[in-house]
């Protein structure tokens, strides 16, 4: 192998980058991902798999999904108004909106920490990422973070709506006073929507510069890869023209279709683990070793007083838990640790685990 022929032909943003990183988890209760521990309910199932048996898999997905669309924007009441776009997951979403206005001699902003994929994508796609540090509280100081608009003057932003790894919401003020004031577009990625109590969709296009983001991984569906858009059709229109025509698989469409006409009993879940976030909350508020943050996500924040979060982490790895380290991953992260919800004996497993080990 000729390293010196892959480091002339590799470009050096991509040498540069670490790949995004995903531990094993094989055999352990996995509350690492954000993913929802429940997926298809098992009285659905024959259902579900009898309607995959329909499908002609030597043929090509619907290039345009129109059904799809039409039962997303029925269930997730898109307004009419705006057109829906779909991804194989958010993260291909992410990538098409930085392809389209991102990329060499463009700048993309966000609040830090949040989503990595922003960063990673910005660089490998050669756009400068650019960002303003939450405080301690993981707040977004409104006049740093206008400062900095004015500043850098962006060409695309990102919010992660709750933001993923804090769990709290923006200002929606803040978001809009962003739009209205950069020349740049303004991506609301609302990954956690399922879970909180405030959505920017209905405000959309009031902005012309504004588009939202959603996925159905949280939801219960993470294998399927769904993630869909919704912007003024002006926007959409552009970045179709970066859309893979047959990105997503008639499995995935077939499925999520099925979901969505049964879509109260996933709702039931969300309620389930929205009543378990809360009670998880409770009881690590118990402890005095840790603060735990308020959640408006599938996941909950916390920081270790005084033990060793890399220690803590690894403790409860070795006890067969896995949960997600951001000790290190940013400044205002010293220390903290990302808990996804799970079912109830997984949350009592994991702070039982923590009991023991603090
Ligand atoms: N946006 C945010 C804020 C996320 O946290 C994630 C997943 N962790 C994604 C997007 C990507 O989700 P998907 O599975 O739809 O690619």
């Amino acid at each position: 192998m000729s390293a010196s022929r892959i480091s002339r032909l590799v470009h050096d943003e991509i040498q540069a980058l670490r790949a995004y990183r995903v531990e094993d988890s094989t055999g352990m209760i996995k509350l690492d991902a954000m993913e929802s521990p429940y997926g298809i309910p098992e009285a659905l199932r024959s259902d579900w798999l009898e309607r995959l048996r329909t499908i002609d898999v030597n043929r090509y997905p619907a290039p345009d999904a129109s059904e799809l669309k039409a039962k997303l924007r029925e269930v997730f009441r898109i307004p009419i108004d705006l057109e829906i776009m779909l991804g194989n997951g958010s993260d291909e979403l992410i990538q098409l909106v930085q392809m389209a206005v991102g990329g060499a001699g463009r700048k993309v902003m966000s609040p830090q920490p949040s989503f990595s994929m922003y960063e990673i994508i910005a660089r490998y796609t050669r756009g400068e990422f650019v960002s303003v540090s939450l405080d301690d509280n993981f707040e977004l100081s409104q006049e740093k973070w206008m400062d900095a608009l004015k500043k850098y003057s962006p060409d695309c932003v990102f919010f992660s709506h709750p933001n993923n790894p804090t769990g709290n919401l923006f200002s929606p003020l803040l978001i809009e006073e962003t739009a209205a004031s950069t020349d740049g577009l303004v991506v609301v990625d609302e990954a956690y929507q399922a879970y909180a109590d405030h959505t920017m969709m209905p405000r959309i296009s009031r902005f012309e510069n504004m588009l939202a983001m959603r996925t159905m991984s949280k939801s219960g569906l993470a294998g399927l890869r769904l993630g869909y858009m919704a912007g003024a059709p002006e926007w959409l229109s552009q970045l179709e023209k970066l859309r893979f025509p047959y990105n997503v698989n008639v499995l995935t469409q077939e499925s999520v279709m099925f979901a969505l006409e049964h879509w109260s009993e996933f709702n039931s879940s969300t309620e389930l683990l929205c009543t378990e976030r809360e009670r998880v909350t409770q009881k690590l508020q118990e402890f005095d070793t840790l603060t735990v943050y308020p959640s408006q996500t599938n996941f909950l924040t916390i920081r270790l007083k005084k033990a060793d979060a890399n220690q803590v982490f690894e403790d409860l790895k070795k006890t067969g838990i896995l949960i997600k380290n951001l000790n290190g991953s940013h400044l205002v992260l010293n220390c903290c640790l990302r808990i996804t919800i799970g079912t109830p004996e997984e949350n009592n497993a994991v702070c039982e685990a923590l009991a023991r080990i603090l």
